[in-house]
């Protein structure tokens, strides 16, 4: 059972969330994965910034994993506080050793026999979701929204029968909640379109725990933890369920799902577009611009190149994540000379809009769609990817919200009052 910050937001929150936990341990051994309290890693990052803008990952990940420790305590003494045997497991403890950067290391191997034995004998397991430990025996961090990975992975490595994601909506929906009235709860999802969805900013699911229940074969359940004491029980499955494939088509021959063309829409407002004007239109000048990009770790999304124009020159323009934008124009800035380019122009209010469907693979036309219907509303698109489920557009932010509901109606999406 893991639960996010919005869940853990308090000890009024804590006392639900225990009663939750409570209720399901009285019929499975159950191991509990918690959040920082909402806002609090927010917090504790900009103290990081506030004592040295140009911090140590390292004593990053010191500061912020601590929200998590927190929780994970006050969880288990509620808990306590309610006739329960609980305890705390933190990441060194179990432990949850993890590779690669600080601040946003990857976990390679959970082997917590003592925690495992631990809830055999009863007690009911609290982890905090985040933290890990690095191979020099130091404090990491997953990344922000890290605890969805932590649960699926702690899931992954007690052989859990499911690993359920509580948090503050009721399920995955066919695009944000918060954003269309209309949205619909999806029953399930296949980890392939999640794993997309995710990708291009549903953030209900961090994408890594997506990919990792994959390749796991976790069955995960995304479900409220705000409900009452007349809920649905977890085991009842009233959240969405996110499946393999095989299981998909075994719920739509029951009729328990319609196959759809378009499963998902999502929004990104997090990407930021740059354009070089007047590359020299020649073999090797997009390498020189991408090579140092992509040595900075610097992901780029899209990428157009006009047609070149007279003097065989060219625009190019890609987008990158706009907290990267800052390094990526000084290291374009640094190759000016190489490249040959004439002006950097960036542009931070974009958004990126994107519909998601396996739908996709086997018909014509998903595309199309969604050129219709945002030209009817006079929404202009700034750059285009397509993927074998996935089509995405770049527009202005400003008309992020009008576009996701635009496309939900156009793809039929919409439920019925
Ligand atoms: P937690 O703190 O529990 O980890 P998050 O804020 O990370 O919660 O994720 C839950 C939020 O994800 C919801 O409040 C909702 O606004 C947002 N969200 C975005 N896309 C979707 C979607 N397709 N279905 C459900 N929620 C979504
Ligand atoms: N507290 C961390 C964050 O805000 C991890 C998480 O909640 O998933 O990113
Ligand atoms: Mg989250």
């Amino acid at each position: 059972m893991k639960f996010g910050g919005t869940s853990m937001a308090g000890t009024e929150r804590i006392r639900r969330v225990a009663n939750i936990v409570r209720a399901q341990a009285q019929n499975s051994e159950v191991g509990v994965v918690v959040s920082a309290m909402a806002g609090e890693t927010d917090r504790l990052v900009n103290f990081c910034r506030e004592a040295n803008a140009l911090y140590d990952p390292a004593e990053y990940d010191v500061v912020v994993s601590s929200g998590e420790q927190v929780t994970s305590g006050l969880l288990a003494l509620t808990l306590q506080s309610l006739g329960c045997k609980a305890r705390s497991w933190l990441g060194w403890q179990m432990p949850v050793k993890t590779v690669e950067a600080h601040s946003k290391a990857r976990i390679s191997t959970i082997d917590a026999p003592e925690m495992v034995a631990s809830m055999e004998a009863g007690e009911i397991a609290v982890c905090p979701g985040f933290q890990g430990i690095s191979d020099e025996g130091r404090v990491s961090t997953l990344g922000r929204g890290g605890s969805d990975t932590s649960a699926v992975a702690i899931a992954a490595a007690v052989k859990a029968d499911r690993c359920d994601i509580y948090t503050d909506v009721d399920g995955v929906y066919t695009t944000d909640p918060r954003i269309v009235a209309k949205a619909r709860k999806l029953k399930a999802v296949t980890y392939e379109e999640m794993l997309e969805l995710a990708s291009v900013g549903a953030k209900v699911l961090q994408t890594r725990s997506v990919g990792l229940a994959m390749k796991e074969g976790v069955r995960i359940q995304v479900l409220s933890s705000f409900v009452g004491d007349d809920a649905v029980p977890a085991d009842e499955l009233p959240g969405t369920l996110i499946v393999s494939d095989d299981e998909m088509e075994l719920m739509v021959e029951r009729g328990e799902m319609e196959r759809q063309l378009v499963t998902g829409i999502a929004h990104d407002k997090n990407e930021a577009k740059v354009t070089l004007t007047r590359v020299p239109d020649k073999p090797g000048a997009v390498a020189e611009i991408f090579t140092p990009l992509a040595a900075a770790s610097i992901n780029v999304d899209m990428i157009i190149q006009n047609v070149g124009r007279d003097k065989g020159e060219t625009d190019v323009t890609f987008t990158v994540p706009a907290a990267d934008l800052a390094r990526a124009e000084a290291l374009l800035e640094d190759k000016r000379e190489a490249i040959g380019f004439n002006r950097i122009i960036a542009d931070t209010q974009v958004a990126k809009i994107s519909v998601v469907g396996v739908g996709m693979k086997s018909h014509a036309g998903v595309a199309s769609t969604m050129f219709s219907a945002l030209s009817e509303r006079g929404i202009n698109i700034l750059a285009i990817t397509t993927s074998e489920i996935k089509v995405s557009v770049l527009i202005d932010e400003d008309e992020t919200e009008l576009a996701v509901r635009v496309l939900h109606t156009a793809y039929g999406l919409d439920a019925e009052d």
